[in-house]
């Protein structure tokens, strides 16, 4: 049985200035709040903090790891991040602010959690168009990672009263401005030289995108040879041999402990679940740069946010 994370008060609260410079007080203290965009309500954490981005994981309860959308407040805030080819700079001038999520190289000194894209070099994001999200990432000065906010296994929320019945207890506040406009997630693509991957579908269509850009918009779902939805997601994977659930280390390989006891890394020595997620792509980065043959894990317990742990490292294995 997981268990359920301590129960605290969620506060919910009308946006206005006075609600913004709390939510973004909260933010800039590592704490993710939920912030309507024009699409969901999105729950926010500061990007560049790998410990706020795992707070996001453990309240929504996520089985895995899946990389998150980078909300950014301006397109100079997005250049910091991100390498931008001459078809992103088309589809942003085309889209943005607005429902279009575009999957773009990181820079090599992208200060964005190794979380929030789950170990990819690649960074998923996003100018909304929403005035509160707007604002909020501008008062908290840094982009922020949002998935929708809700628990894991349930539908988006459109309005402020849908997150409070799915995360209610789990997370400290709701900024409420009113029922979002969209409604579905945003469009994913990923901008190629010579077309456009469409990596969800959402309010931008392919049609509107062929007419900005004059080139063809790709769906690999509709490609031969895909039959599980599972096959389109890439995941992070080192280059060594990686062994699960070492309990004590082995010569010549790269030790991640977990609690007390001798290792090369330790995701976390008091045994934080949160503090070890905050931790894992570092270290797992670090361990296959390392001059070690291979690489070895202490046992996480399968419990809280250390299922995710567990499911990310397991494909890491495979
Ligand atoms: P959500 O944040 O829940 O709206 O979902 C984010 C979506 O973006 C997921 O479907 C991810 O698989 C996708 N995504 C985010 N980052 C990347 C990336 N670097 N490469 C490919 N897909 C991504
Ligand atoms: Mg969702």
């Amino acid at each position: 049985m997981p268990h359920r994370a301590r129960t605290i008060e969620t506060q919910i609260r009308a946006y206005d200035g006075a609600s913004l410079i709390e939510a973004a007080t909260l933010i800039r203290a590592g704490e993710p709040v939920a912030v309507p965009t024009e699409t969901v309500y999105g729950l926010a954490a500061d990007a560049t903090k790998e410990t706020a981005v795992a707070r996001i994981y453990a309240a929504k309860g996520r089985p895995s790891f899946n990389p998150l959308i980078v909300h950014v407040a301006d397109l100079e805030m997005a250049r910091r991040l991100v390498a931008f080819s001459s078809a992103a700079e088309t589809l942003a001038r085309a889209f943005w602010p607005g429902a279009l999520t575009m999957v773009l190289p990181r820079l090599p000194d992208c200060p964005v959690a190794e979380l929030a894209s789950a170990g990819l070099p690649t960074l998923a994001v996003r100018l909304p168009s929403h005035p509160a999200m707007r604002s909020l990432i501008a008062a908290a000065g840094v982009p922020l990672a949002a998935p929708s906010a809700n628990a894991s296994g349930g539908i988006s929320p459109t309005r402020a009263s849908h997150v409070l019945a799915s995360l209610g207890g789990r997370i400290p506040f709701i900024l409420d401005a009113g029922p979002t406009s969209d409604g579905v997630e945003s469009t994913i693509v990923r901008p190629d030289a010579a077309a456009i991957t469409l990596l969800r579908p959402g309010p931008i269509t392919p049609a509107m995108i062929e007419a900005a850009i004059g080139l063809p918009v790709v769906d690999p779902r509709q490609a031969e040879g895909i039959t599980a939805p599972g096959q389109l997601e890439s995941h992070y994977a080192p280059s060594k041999p990686l062994t699960l659930n070492a309990d004590v280390p082995v010569e010549g390989r790269f030790h991640i402990g977990f609690g007390p006891g001798p290792c090369q890394r330790n995701l976390s020595a008091t045994g934080d679940l949160v503090e070890a997620a905050a931790n894992l792509f570092a270290t797992l980065h670090e361990a296959d740069a390392s001059s070690f043959s291979g690489i070895t894990v202490a046992p996480i317990p399968e419990r809280d946010i250390g299922i995710a742990i567990n499911d990310r490292l397991r494909r890491a294995a495979a």
